[in-house]
């Protein structure tokens, strides 16, 4: 994928792709297996500020309708995005 966002002077959210790594295929396999803590959202508490899914290591979390979704199949459950959002819209619950 070109990181062209870097390339640019300046850049609006208009230029921000529907997700970081546009279709979680390029994780060719699903990788969600060993996971034990899962980010859940608060759409209540979710402002769609977009931090989370410009954080996501693995470019799972999209925007649609101004609410965060995550990726089940290919979240790892590292916690960043619980960690970046401010409203704390995201809380990390026990798999089970
Ligand atoms: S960082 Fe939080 S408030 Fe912002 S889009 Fe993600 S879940 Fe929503
Ligand atoms: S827990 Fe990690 S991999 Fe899963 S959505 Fe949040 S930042 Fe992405």
């Amino acid at each position: 994928m070109t990181p062209y966002i870097r390339e640019k002077k300046s850049f609006g959210f208009e230029d921000i792709p529907e997700n970081t790594a546009f279709e979680a295929g390029y994780l060719v396999t699903v990788n969600s297996g060993w996971r034990n803590i899962r980010p859940v959202v608060n759409a209540e508490k979710c402002v769609g500020c977009m931090q989370c899914y410009l954080y996501c290591p693995d470019g799972v979390i999209s925007v649609k309708n101004g609410k965060a979704e995550i990726d089940y199949n290919f979240c790892k459950g590292c916690g960043i995005c619980s960690k970046i959002c401010k409203p704390n819209a995201i809380e990390m619950e026990d798999e089970r």
